[in-house]
């Protein structure tokens, strides 16, 4: 891998990345991994070409990401998250197109009960940004209706099933739908008189931090139901001064804020890493909770780490960082009746 002579931030930067307009930023986002190479100064070489690209996740990246990548850095371990490979050809025995068995999700109409009194809607198929170890690459979005005509259906039987005290809304990422859209999805859960939780996965936040707006703290607060906000974060270089003041936002608002990462080989696989990680999200006062074995799906098999690799990197952080920093090491397999705990 080569990289290309040094740019200038500015060059990186569009001025939509300094509109307070969150929609506008994602609207601007890169979609071609030729001007991603060329904004960040690598070659482009070190991407899979265009027509190679899974059509399934082309690329995407809004500029408030690409501005936190390291400029002329192949191995930047945001650049590496986002940028298409050729390794996403290598088919590794064990790596599937439905590695947690959410493939029926489509029949059901975008709800999935996995784990007893929950229920995960798949409240929309967009989202921010194209992870490439994303678990649900392939997951079959275009056999489901568009939002909010999608979300009738599995409202129906949360409303049906007394069990379902908590809604956990996921995607896609339902934070790229917009506010006015989701006041009106979190009042329809709320006149279910047995749901109490809202639960919302996200990584917008952390890659357009001016989703944190007003509206969206507005109906947070303003539901009955108990919201607590998961953000997808992999690595400590994720966390810029804006992403740190949308999370303070979030917790100011007072809903809890918790972290979820994914160990990705080349990004967060190393101690140091993830205690940095873990210690500036506990200053931000977001509770580190979840830290994913890779789930295998086909197309990512380049970022999974070993199991033992990831045990001592956590029993390495149980030595460094307080208990509550300490996420826990957990594998979804599927049929199980809960995640497993791995350390
Ligand atoms: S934001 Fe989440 S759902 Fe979307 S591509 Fe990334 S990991 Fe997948």
């Amino acid at each position: 891998m080569s990289t290309l002579a040094s740019q200038p931030e500015t060059a990186r930067r569009s001025p939509a990345i300094d509109t307070p307009d969150w929609q506008a930023v994602l609207a601007d986002s890169v979609t071609e991994a030729a001007e991603l190479c060329r904004l960040v100064g690598v070659a482009p070489s070190d991407a899979a070409a265009a027509g190679e690209v899974d059509p399934g996740l082309p690329l995407l990246v809004p500029r408030t990401y690409v501005a936190r990548i390291r400029h002329g850095d192949p191995h930047d371990p945001l650049l590496l998250q986002v940028l298409p490979r050729k390794e996403e050809k290598d088919r590794p025995a064990g790596f599937t197109t439905d590695p947690v068995g959410e493939a029926h999700m489509a029949r059901t109409c975008g709800l999935l009960r996995k784990y007893r009194g929950r229920a995960l809607m798949v409240a929309t198929p967009e989202c921010a940004v194209h992870c490439r170890f994303c678990f649900r690459r392939h997951f079959p979005y275009p056999e489901l209706p568009k939002p909010p005509t999608c979300w009738n259906t599995s409202l129906d039987e949360v409303a049906e099933d007394p069990s379902i005290r908590e809604v956990i809304l996921s995607g896609g990422d339902p934070l790229t739908l917009d506010d006015r859209l989701l006041a009106q999805l979190a009042r329809r859960l709320a006149d279910i008189p047995h749901v109490a939780r809202l639960r919302v996965h996200t990584r917008v936040p952390i890659v357009i931090p001016q989703r944190a707006t007003g509206e969206l703290l507005a109906w947070l607060r303003a539901t009955r139901l108990a919201p607590v906000v998961v953000v997808h974060v992999n690595h400590p270089a994720e966390i810029d001064d804006r992403v740190a003041t949308a999370l303070g936002r979030l917790v100011d608002a007072g809903v809890p804020v918790l972290s979820q990462s994914v160990l990705l080989r080349g990004v967060n696989d190393r101690v140091d890493v993830v205690a940095r990680l873990c210690e500036r999200l506990v200053e931000l006062r977001v509770m580190p909770y979840y830290l994913h074995q890779l789930d295998r799906v086909a197309g990512a098999g380049h970022f999974e780490v070993a199991e033992s690799t990831g045990r001592a990197l956590v029993h390495q952080l149980r030595a460094r960082l307080p208990g509550y920093a300490v996420p826990r090491y957990v594998r979804e397999t599927p049929g199980e009746p809960n995640k497993r705990v791995l350390a």
